[in-house]
């Protein structure tokens, strides 16, 4: 059985400060650091849940964040070039592990979809989603489900909400946007090893992620500029005004303009 962990940086157990991000700052590499934690204890949960192979995707910014001597051996990494390039098909399930909540959520810890600065709002065929539904799109190209996801509360609720069944364990509640405060660490690592083991038996009674296809993708960037770009660069939108673009796309991996 084989089991795809995606992963994120903002929704990690022990990040709790906007100033833990950037790569520069001195609280990065602890933020890395429980990073690898929390991966390494999914990775645990996945094996004593019946799983015989580990894939983890380091997704964060560059994909260039853990150490690789850090991570859990039994767990193999997927550097390839394209997002997710070793999921496929013959995969049982996803774990998100360190998700953050979509653009524009309310009480929730850094609360964006890709881009922060340029990114508004994310649509797939009109619903308003984020990164989560992105993880899941991919994956539902593959008739794989998300079977477990780990982030702070308004992350769980959202996975909750578009994963019907999904276990999810919050590590967090954010204060404001840029600050959290964190539940106990290593509850938290024992919650996501359980959470894990005992979502891999979600497998065969969750469904896969799969938006209708074709499927529309609509972005409404935070000014006109953003989306000059955006045509100037990819002259296969449509701008539909000043802000929005759109693709219609026949591939549930295509989740990005
Ligand atoms: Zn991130």
């Amino acid at each position: 059985m084989k089991i795809y962990i995606m992963t994120d940086l903002e929704g990690i157990s022990g990040v709790d400060s906007i100033d833990m991000i950037p790569e520069a700052n001195d609280g990065y590499q602890k933020a890395v650091a429980y990073l690898c934690d929390d991966i390494n204890a999914a990775v645990e949960g996945a094996i004593r849940g019946g799983a015989t192979e580990v894939v983890v995707r380091d997704g964060h910014g560059s994909g260039h964040n853990f150490d690789r001597n850090q991570l859990d051996p039994r767990a193999v990494r997927d550097d390839t070039k394209e997002y997710a390039g070793m999921l496929d098909d013959s995969y049982s399930g996803v774990l998100v592990i360190g998700a953050h909540a979509m653009a524009g959520t309310k009480n929730a810890f850094l609360d964006h979809t890709q881009s922060s600065v340029t990114w508004h709002n994310y649509y797939i065929n009109g619903v308003r989603c984020g990164e989560l539904a992105q993880y899941a799109s991919v994956a539902g190209h593959h008739n794989v489900p998300v079977l477990f996801v780990s982030g702070d509360e308004a992350a769980c609720q959202e996975a909750r909400t578009f994963f019907t069944g999904v276990e999810a364990v919050a590590v967090k509640n954010a204060v404001g946007r840029n600050q959290a405060v964190c539940y106990d660490r290593n509850e938290c690592l024992e919650k996501i090893r359980d959470g894990v083991q005992r979502s891999l038996s979600l497998i065969g009674k969750i469904k896969p992620y799969q938006p209708l296809l074709p499927m529309e993708i609509r972005v409404e960037f935070n000014r006109a500029d953003y989306c000059d770009t955006a045509v100037e660069t990819k002259p296969y939108l449509e701008r539909l005004d000043a802000r929005t673009v759109r693709k219609i796309t026949n591939s549930r991996r295509e989740i990005l303009l």
